[in-house]
């Protein structure tokens, strides 16, 4: 991280910031960045409402952005910082007031010519106040703000999620007691998954197989990204040597190695599938594959990042659902992970060799409970970071409450959905205003999101 003007000795900036802790009234908490087509946007998030000012400098061409009453803490924003000067973007570097400063200055050094556009978002749902930036280029409009635009001509676009089910057909996966196989569970549960995020507002599943059969590692990516997937999961179950290991994980793609035993294992072990599943040779082979690898590794870094963040989310969304057997999300190199544009996540519902846990993977109340704890996961991340464009991101912007519908199908019950969303019986009930516990096919229940 850069500060402005030169830095000053250990001992001063001890002296200062202890000064700084009386005085500072709100903190930058992180900073994140999502350059599109249409505009950069820079988010602050903030601890409290502040107060800013922006202004432009030229020759060379800058952008000033003064938060009063307002202190950087640092905890994690290098990271944060380094990515702002993307290529991607019209930044070519961030600059902050030294620390011991009543007020922040953050200096934008730009490339090219930008018209910014601030506003404030105040606290919702898990979110607090945010401080947005967007920059617009010459050739790119500054679009009409989503307060009073008219819902119908506004173009918002679904969040879409691509589900992919393990293995299918030649190749059943992990086999379990009672010849439970993991190409089955894996299918009932990306159909639940699918089932929930059709049934939100502002989502949509697509699923990269839809019967028992086998798709190749490329044609599950590449369906993901026909249909513009905002995110990749793929849904398994799986077994190891010992009957005893449980628990669920989630994986992300490592292209420097597993970070556990088992994670290279079982890369190892998911990479075989196209083979078993009758699609020639493994596409690692290809003779393109040093340039992809080039590739990868540039475009990766990013969404990385945001398929750790997601992964993290996931997990805390599993957790009172099922046992995790890693508490953080763990990298191997799985080739069905190798999107370098859509976060890729990889997900063990639990280990099909444990007797107990497959039991409870067979049963229907339990695929459902994953499905949901997945989703919920999927969906808080989005809420932190709503791709723009998308109807939650107007949604998120018009600063409504964001609830979740499910419309009744054929075996539903309350107290199913309620435990579904996690949302008390009785909470299910006052929100919809229901007086009794009879519902019917086809009505809509509203679920507030936590
Ligand atoms: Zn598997």
């Amino acid at each position: 991280m850069k500060f402005i003007g030169p830095m000053r000795t250990g001992v001063l900036l001890l002296m200062l910031q202890a000064s700084i802790a009386v005085m500072a009234q709100q903190t930058v908490d992180g900073i994140r960045i999502r350059p599109d087509p249409e505009k950069t946007r820079l988010v602050f998030d903030l601890s409290g409402p502040v107060e800013h000012r922006l202004f432009k400098l030229d020759k060379p061409a800058r952008l000033v952005i003064d938060i009063n009453n307002t202190q950087l803490r640092e905890t994690n924003l290098p990271a944060e910082i380094a990515k702002l000067s993307n290529a991607a973007t019209p930044i070519a570097a961030v600059r902050f007031s030294p620390p011991g400063q009543e007020n922040l200055r953050v200096v934008l050094d730009l490339k090219q010519e930008v018209k910014p556009r601030s506003f404030i978002l105040k606290p919702i749902a898990q979110y607090r106040d945010r401080l947005v930036i967007d920059l617009f280029t010459e050739d790119q409009q500054i679009e009409h703000p989503l307060q009073g635009a008219d819902k119908s001509d506004w173009q918002a676009r679904e969040i879409v999620i691509a589900i992919d089910p393990g293995h299918g057909g030649d190749d059943p996966g992990a086999i379990g007691p009672g010849k439970l196989y993991e190409k089955k569970v894996v299918l009932s549960i990306a159909r639940e998954l699918e089932a929930i995020a059709d049934h939100t507002y502002g989502y949509k599943g697509v699923l990269t197989r839809q019967g028992d059969y086998y798709v190749a590692h490329r044609k599950r990516t590449a369906i993901a990204r026909e249909n513009q997937s905002d995110v990749f999961v793929s849904i398994h179950a799986d077994g190891w040597k010992t009957s005893s290991a449980n628990g669920a994980s989630v994986y992300t793609i490592s292209q420097s190695g597993a970070t556990s035993e088992m994670a290279k294992w079982l890369a190892e072990k998911e990479n075989r599938a196209d083979l078993i599943g009758g699609v020639g040779s493994v596409s690692l082979d290809d003779k393109d594959d040093m340039l992809a690898g080039v590739l990868l590794d540039l475009s990766m870094t990013a969404s990385l990042s945001a398929s750790l963040e997601m992964g993290e989310a996931i997990l805390l969304g599993i957790k009172p659902i099922s046992r995790l057997h890693k508490k953080n999300v763990e990298q191997a190199a799985f080739l069905v992970l190798k999107s370098p544009d859509i976060p890729s996540l990889l997900i063990e519902t639990g280990f099909i060799s444990n007797p107990g846990e497959a039991r409870k993977l067979a049963s229907r109340k339990h695929q459902k409970a994953l499905a949901s704890g997945i989703f919920k996961g999927i969906d808080q991340y989005f809420r932190r970071t709503p791709p723009n464009g998308t109807l939650l991101a107007a949604r998120l912007q018009a600063n409504e409450p964001v609830f979740v519908t499910h419309v009744i199908r054929r075996g539903d019950t309350l107290s199913e959905i309620a435990y579904r969303y996690n949302i008390g019986f009785e909470d299910l009930k006052r929100e919809n205003s229901l007086n009794s516990n009879t519902i019917r096919i086809g009505q809509t229940l509203r679920i507030p999101q936590l």
